[in-house]
């Protein structure tokens, strides 16, 4: 039984989220095979396959997400239990994740979570009501209400992870039971919504625009592509401005339709503002329907939103989200440490979105921030034994930490009251090859680097490449090229944004070639055989943000490749604490690989003082200001170890930090 992707050089097509139409306007195209064979990233995807999605039926019935479903199918009795309107998508997010793992098993009948698929199908089907509708909340909840809601009742948000997971089960399997669930929900929408039908509305949390054109794509039908426009295009107009309280009202500044980007539409948004996950699926559907529509006003809003979010609003770690409380964007510059938000649904979102554009623009910039993201914001999102998560991703855990529980705090926890974020996780680990390859007519573009084998079309024919790495460790990518048509083609390999000096060898000569707005696009006619390595500088380095961004001023960060590193209290024996640490800049960095430590990470060590706390004022914690800096040094020399910032909170609690004083 394999239910790991299986080693070997030949790929099988491996199908993703994004199968772009025919007549798509975009600069690339995703490879029609990806297959991550070693390294990272197949460690992670072995722990997601083995663990994390087994573990998944279990929890979704002991929550109560199926005995609300089968609450509106008839076959069970007692009250919905959570309070929460979109609880059905935590199982078909599930769904969606177990069928990306189950189109990588071979052969296709060993997988091991197939009877718990085919069973919560057959419950979907039967929940769902003759007019197609399906939400086990109002359903159960509030049988005469629907669509009326809008603005929390999650019933569009609900369609989308649907039809999602119903595109999914279809790439993976053939088969259409979950398709013809989502495709009779969405034609019921069609007919409710839009011009000449009754509801002219759009979801208060986006979502099912994306899965629309998704299903226009896996379906033909132009229905689905028509009526994701007309959500994308409704939006901003105050048409959610009306109607009952929903969570983050309270909180919302400025007013509640801006919380649901319905204040100004898309193609008119200066900014990203509101709720973080909701602003990045609504992008991402834009980008969708931007890309089969061939839009220019809707792709250059989102190249305009793009550039704001990426400057003004986002983490070192990708995260984003600056507000505990109301899950949203925060003004520019404030990006607070131990409240920062960056939820990992978010991270999962801005990949999604990320990878959009890189699609439509095949500009490298997107592929940058999707490289930061993964091994960063999101991937501290899932513990490494696959089982415990952070809803929140914090820069920094303060000594003395007291978590109060719940979904916001900084412990890991196996479940939570509002569980999207584990099975997100899920489902961008069992895709994640589809994220890491393009093809376009002149060629192959490597956007992240991953052990494996990647094939598609060009214009001179089918070409395959193998990725032999060692990365993030080491900075070595070797490209061997396994197929080729007979003309010229281009193999282009993203030098990330972090990375000040690389080295290139074609075919074991080291070749002169500058990057040109990140991309080294390296022309030849290509035979199997032929080699590319690409060496990038991995000399770990000390960041600084815009002074701007108050919160870590006087601070800088640890960076090795694309990684982001932190302290934890564990790896610093002789500190108390981390509250006192300053690091000294000038005394530099060194690189320790420790395959004991957390399945084998790299750390980097350097040299520090623990801070001599001021004398006086015991009882009072300011002091007059110096009104000339001290030069000297003071205080106890320490050692400072600093790891993954993605491997953190997997040993005991204590203090964390990712930004560090340096005075
Ligand atoms: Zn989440």
């Amino acid at each position: 039984m394999s239910l790991s992707p299986s080693p070997g050089p030949t790929p099988t097509p491996v199908p993703g989220p994004v199968r772009l139409g025919d007549r798509a306007q975009v600069a690339l195209r995703p490879t029609e095979s990806a297959r991550v064979t070693g390294g990272f990233w197949y460690e992670r995807r072995r722990v997601n396959a083995e663990v994390s999605i087994p573990q998944g039926p279990a929890l979704l019935d002991s929550v109560g997400n199926l005995h609300n479903l089968r609450l509106a199918a008839g076959t069970a009795s007692g009250e919905y239990r959570g309070e929460l309107p979109f609880l059905d998508t935590d199982v078909t997010k599930w769904l969606e994740a177990a069928s990306w793992q189950w189109a990588q098993t071979d052969p296709k009948a060993e997988f091991a979570q197939a009877e718990d698929v085919d069973r919560m199908i057959r419950l979907l089907a039967e929940a769902q009501q003759d007019n197609g509708y399906l939400q086990s909340y109002y359903q159960v909840v509030k049988p005469g209400l629907r669509f009326v809601e809008l603005r929390w009742g999650h019933e569009l948000y609900c369609a989308g992870h649907l039809i999602q997971a119903a595109v999914a089960h279809h790439r993976a399997t053939g088969r259409e039971d979950l398709l013809t669930v989502a495709r009779r929900f969405a034609d019921h929408i069609d007919d409710t919504f839009g011009p000449g039908n009754p509801v002219d509305g759009i979801c208060g949390h986006p979502e099912i625009e994306t899965a629309l054109v998704e299903l226009y794509r896996e379906t033909g039908g132009q229905r689905y592509l028509n009526l994701a426009g007309y959500f994308v295009d409704r939006r901003g107009h105050g048409l959610l401005r009306d109607g009952p309280p929903m969570l983050g009202d309270a909180h919302a500044v400025p007013p509640p339709s801006a919380y649901c980007q319905d204040h100004v539409p898309v193609r008119e948004a200066e900014t990203v503002t509101g709720h973080v996950v909701r602003q990045l699926y609504l992008l991402a559907g834009a980008a969708d329907v931007a890309a089969e529509t061939g839009d220019p006003q809707l792709r250059a809003a989102m190249e305009r939103l793009w550039e704001s979010m990426t400057t003004t609003r986002t983490h070192l770690t990708g995260g984003l989200g600056a507000h505990h409380e109301s899950e949203d964007f925060g003004d520019p510059y404030e990006l607070p440490n131990e409240r920062a938000y960056c939820e990992t649904c978010a991270a999962v979102a801005s990949i999604q979105w990320n990878w959009r554009m890189a699609l439509l623009t095949g500009r490298a910039r997107y592929s940058d921030l999707m490289e930061r993201t993964l091994f960063n914001g999101f991937l501290a999102g899932v513990s490494q034994d696959g089982l415990r998560w952070l809803y929140v991703n914090p820069l920094r855990v303060r000594d003395g930490y007291e978590s109060h529980g719940g979904d916001n705090t900084a412990r890991r926890t196996p479940w939570f009251t509002c569980a999207c974020c584990p099975p997100n996780v899920m489902r961008l680990l069992a895709s994640l090859p589809h994220y890491l390859a393009s093809t376009d007519a002149d060629g192959l573009q490597l956007h992240q680097y991953a052990t494996g084998s990647y094939a598609g079309p060009t214009d001179g024919g089918r070409v395959t490449v193998r990725v032999d790495t060692d990365y993030p460790w080491q900075g070595r990518i070797a490209v061997t090229v396994d197929e080729a048509g007979p003309g010229e083609w281009t193999l282009s390999l993203r030098v990330p944004q972090w990375c000040e000096q690389y080295t290139l060898e074609v075919g074991g000569t080291p070749a002169e070639q500058v990057a040109e707005d990140g991309w080294l696009r390296i022309r030849g006619a290509w035979r199997p055989g032929d080699t590319v390595v690409l060496n990038l500088g991995m000399e770990p380095r000390l960041t600084e943000a815009d002074p701007r961004v108050d919160a870590v001023r006087g601070c800088v960060a640890v960076e090795r490749g694309p990684l982001v590193h932190c302290l934890e209290q564990v790896d610093q024996p002789g500190v108390p604490g981390l509250d006192d640490i300053v690091l000294d800049p000038a005394a530099g960095l060194t690189v320790r690989h420790r395959p004991d430590l957390l399945g084998g990470v790299t750390t980097v060590v350097g040299s520090g003082r623990l801070r001599a706390r001021p004398a006086g004022g015991d009882w009072w914690p300011y002091r007059a200001a110096r009104r000339t800096p001290t030069s000297t040094p003071t205080g106890t020399p320490v050692e400072l170890t600093a790891i993954p910032y993605y491997a953190w909170a997997n040993r005991e609690d204590g203090s964390m930090r990712v930004w560090l004083p340096t005075s």
